[in-house]
């Protein structure tokens, strides 16, 4: 679903951000990217939605070099969630969900029934938040919310940045244990970072660890705790 060839990011700066990296992602994996701060991962995942550009190597996104693909185009079959939700604030819950879809010119029916299917998937009654504003929702609540509006036009590919690290341990937990759910019924492709390797064991199929821009190690999560 996700292939780098031989990536390297300099910013223009100079700053060395990833370099050769080499890595494939299958459709339906669920890979956690880890490693300290600075290590490279944030500017790794937003390569893959051409939030940043690599400087060199190639990405391929379902099979199609994404420097080929318009960002807009491409970020139609990505979702994206990341720690600060960013829900409009002047926009209902249901008008916050099904922004992409709406672009995608769904008709009302169809974005309606979408919005409902999303908020009971993870246990928000339709009825009492489709029309309230992210303010008057908890942080734990506004954030599922943001996860719903990366589901929402069902991408094939979701990139999560740290989605959970701004809430208290207890919502987090809960927000892991709904998102692994969640995966275990729709298996998509996701690519999650984090720097919480107790999220990335509970969470991934694969852990990439990275270190100084390269690819540390790649191991399961039973590999990593039989040989940390
Ligand atoms: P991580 O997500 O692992 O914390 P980042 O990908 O954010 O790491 O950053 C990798 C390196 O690139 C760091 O040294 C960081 O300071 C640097 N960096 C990130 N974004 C930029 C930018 N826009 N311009 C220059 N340097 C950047
Ligand atoms: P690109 O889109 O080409 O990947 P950006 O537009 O993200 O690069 O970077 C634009 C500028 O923002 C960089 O040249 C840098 O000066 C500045 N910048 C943004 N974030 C950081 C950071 N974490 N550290 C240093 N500079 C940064």
């Amino acid at each position: 679903m996700v292939r780098f060839e031989h990536v390297s990011k300099v910013y223009p700066d100079g700053t060395k951000a990833v370099e050769d990296l080499n890595l494939h992602i299958a459709r339906g994996e669920f890979v956690c990217l880890i490693g300290p701060s600075g290590c490279g991962k944030t500017t790794t995942l937003k390569m893959i939605n051409r939030l940043h550009e690599a400087t060199s190597g190639k990405i391929y996104v379902d099979g199609r070099d994404i420097a080929t693909v318009s960002p807009v185009e491409l970020r139609r079959n990505i979702g994206y969630v990341i720690q600060q939700v960013g829900l409009f604030p002047h926009m209902t819950i249901a008008q916050n969900i099904e922004l992409v879809p709406r672009l995608l010119g769904w008709d009302r029916e169809r974005r309606r029934k979408r919005v409902d299917e999303l908020l009971e998937m993870v246990g928000l009654d339709p009825a009492t938040y489709r029309d309230r504003y992210p303010r008057e929702l908890s942080g734990g609540q506004q954030q599922r919310v943001g996860v719903l509006r990366a589901l929402a036009a069902e991408p094939d590919l979701i990139l999560m940045d740290e989605p959970f690290g701004a809430l208290d341990p207890i919502t987090r937990e809960t927000l892991q244990d709904e998102l692994k759910r969640l995966q275990a019924r729709l298996r998509k492709t996701v690519v999650f970072v984090t720097h919480d390797m107790d999220e990335a064991l509970k969470l991934a199929d694969r852990i990439v660890v990275m270190k100084d821009g390269r690819i540390h190690q790649v191991a399961s999560p039973e590999e990593l705790l039989r040989n940390p």
